[in-house]
């Protein structure tokens, strides 16, 4: 491992305690705290695709909550509940079948779409648009 000199951009064994190059202190304790939490912030910071995926896999939509995304979040679950009443009423019938697949499909989009947010937020990017219609949070 190297740590980069602050001063002059030199890099050195990190058990160096002075720049080789320009001799300044690199290696005291709290430049080497400061270091350590600031990849700890950028590790909080940071949102998992993976924990989204399995929330909405959990309940539809709740990996928007996890993204801090809630105007997505209500308007999923809305169209979920929507579409499972819809299949509900028709059970046993054809509709009902195509209204239950869905359901599972609408499950699939969330889950892809908050892969994309949760991309965008952790490269702090613009979101894309919401099924590709509006913008919302
Ligand atoms: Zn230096």
């Amino acid at each position: 491992m190297v740590i980069r000199c602050n001063n002059c951009g030199y890099y050195n064994r990190n058990t160096n305690i002075r720049c080789d190059n320009c001799g300044i202190i690199i290696n005291d304790t709290n430049n080497y705290n400061n270091t350590v939490n600031t990849q700890q912030n950028t590790t909080k910071e940071s949102k998992s695709k993976f924990i989204s995926a399995i929330l909405s896999f959990l309940l539809v939509g709740l990996g928007y909550i996890y993204l801090d995304l809630y105007e997505r979040f209500f308007v999923s679950v809305v169209v979920a509940i929507a579409i499972t009443t819809i299949s509900s009423y028709f059970e046993g019938e054809v509709t009902g079948i195509i209204f239950s697949l869905m359901s599972l499909i609408w499950m699939i989009i969330v889950i892809i779409d908050g892969a994309y947010c949760c991309d965008a937020i952790n490269n702090k990017e613009e979101k894309p648009k919401y099924m590709g219609l509006i913008q919302l949070n």
